[in-house]
């Protein structure tokens, strides 16, 4: 009997939203797709345990490798477990070790916030295919990324970063296959990417219910069901401003060339606008299974579990523009996207510390992006850091936030 190619699959951050979402699409293609066996070799979680160990326990072929963020998880994870063949490891190194490992052919770089750096780092210059949720990487290092994946061209490694991000996904659907000719690029040339945003829960809200809001009502997204951090950056809009950078460097575009309109639906998932004036859409239920597959299986497009497009019933899909007054963050995001440099490691540190003191009630929702506003103007700008100094002014961010707010 000859047994299909095996796709190792690395997953990092896997018990998280996008986590268990990628362990079900693993599930559905190792037993729809006839070509090829879909493994589960490595797989970590931080410190949750319990979930980790089911999502773990779940495979036939159980992970080589799993990586937990301590000592005391590893241990509660070893005495829990029935996989006796797995190896448990520790700390972000271990993070690196899987994300570079030779048997490793897909990383899901699923992990939130800048802890997911170095590994998504690590995969990129490893050669593998990353499969991206962690925009916060190509925020903070967008240029670090990009040469990265040119050394791996010329030394025939050839890294590649397909996006999860739904938009990233939409647009990279829009834009057409990649391997196009270079004349045939210049003939579909984009003019516009236009990302769309939900609006999140706040889209229609006043400043005012804004500057009363509590985490519990910000936590409270209309149409996706997300990690807490990634959906107080929706209620706030960051998480378009981020975007609106991770385009910026995953499509080597200009500032100037993206645009971000509402769309309370979320069912288109974003557009391009070429030359002529032709606008394509890309358009599925809210689902992150899709995109999630579409980033493993890419060229190839197989059966998903996300259900079809309801077309018996009416759908209204409405587009409307952003009032930048009341959500500033689309400002500070098109300006990081133009000047790059440190710009991206400042602000996005500052998101992150500014989310978790909103969320310990220590800071009022319409505090978060003020404080990044702030961040990016008291720090020193340079054009071309090292990632050593993106790390320093990570860290600088986060403790001058705190500094703002310290009572
Ligand atoms: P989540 O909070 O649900 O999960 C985060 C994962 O990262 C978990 O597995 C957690 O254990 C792990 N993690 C957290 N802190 C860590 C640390 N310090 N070290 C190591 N691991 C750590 O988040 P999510 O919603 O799944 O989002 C993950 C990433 O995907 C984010 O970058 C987010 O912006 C992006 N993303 C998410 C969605 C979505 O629908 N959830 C959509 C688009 C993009
Ligand atoms: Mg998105």
């Amino acid at each position: 009997l000859q047994s299909s190619p095996a796709m190792n699959v690395a997953v990092l951050g896997a018990t998280g939203s996008i986590g268990t979402a990628t362990i079900d699409v693993l599930h559905h293609l190792d037993r729809i797709d006839p070509t090829k066996t879909w493994n589960l070799w490595a797989a970590s979680g931080h410190r949750n345990v319990g979930l980790l160990g089911e999502l773990a326990g779940q495979f036939e072929r159980p992970p080589h490798q799993i990586v937990l963020s301590d000592p005391e998880s590893a241990a509660a994870f070893a005495a829990g477990t029935m996989l006796a063949k797995t190896k448990i490891k520790t700390g972000p190194d271990a993070l690196v070790e899987i994300a570079s490992a030779p048997e490793v052919d897909v990383v899901v770089a699923a992990i939130v916030g800048r802890a997911g750096l170095e590994s998504t780092l690590a995969a990129i210059e490893s050669g593998k295919r990353v499969a991206l949720a962690n925009k916060e990487t190509l925020v903070v290092a967008g240029s670090l990324v990009q040469a990265s994946l040119q050394k791996t061209k010329s030394d025939r490694r050839c890294a590649e970063v397909l996006p999860v991000d739904s938009e990233h996904s939409a647009i990279f659907q829009c834009l057409g296959d990649k391997e196009s000719s270079e004349e045939s690029e210049n003939r579909c040339k984009p003019r516009k990417l236009i990302l769309t945003a939900s609006g999140g829960p706040f889209r229609n809200a006043s400043i005012q219910q804004m500057h009363d809001a509590t985490p519990q009502l910000a936590l409270n997204h209309p149409t996706w069901d997300m990690g807490p951090k990634i959906t107080i950056d929706s209620a706030t809009m960051m998480n378009k401003a981020l975007e609106v950078i991770e385009a910026r460097w995953l499509f080597d575009i200009p500032a100037e060339s993206i645009e971000v309109v509402v769309h309370p639906q979320s069912i288109i998932h974003s557009m391009v606008e070429f030359e002529d004036g032709s606008v394509i859409a890309q358009l599925s239920p809210p689902d992150m299974r899709l995109p999630i597959q579409y980033a493993l299986t890419y060229p190839r497009r197989l059966p998903c579990e996300t259900p079809a497009l309801d077309r018996t019933r009416q759908w209204d899909l409405m587009l409307q523009p952003v009032d930048r007054e009341r959500f500033p963050a689309l400002d500070l995001g098109f300006e990081v996207a133009r000047v790059g440099g440190t710009a991206g490691s400042v602000v996005n540190a500052a998101n992150e510390e500014a989310v978790g003191l909103f969320l310990e009630g220590k800071i009022r929702f319409t505090d978060i992006v003020p404080a990044c506003r702030r961040a990016l103007e008291h720090h020193h700008f340079e054009p071309q850091p090292s990632l050593s100094r993106l790390l320093e002014l990570d860290r600088w961010a986060r403790a001058e936030v705190r500094k703002q707010y310290a009572t």
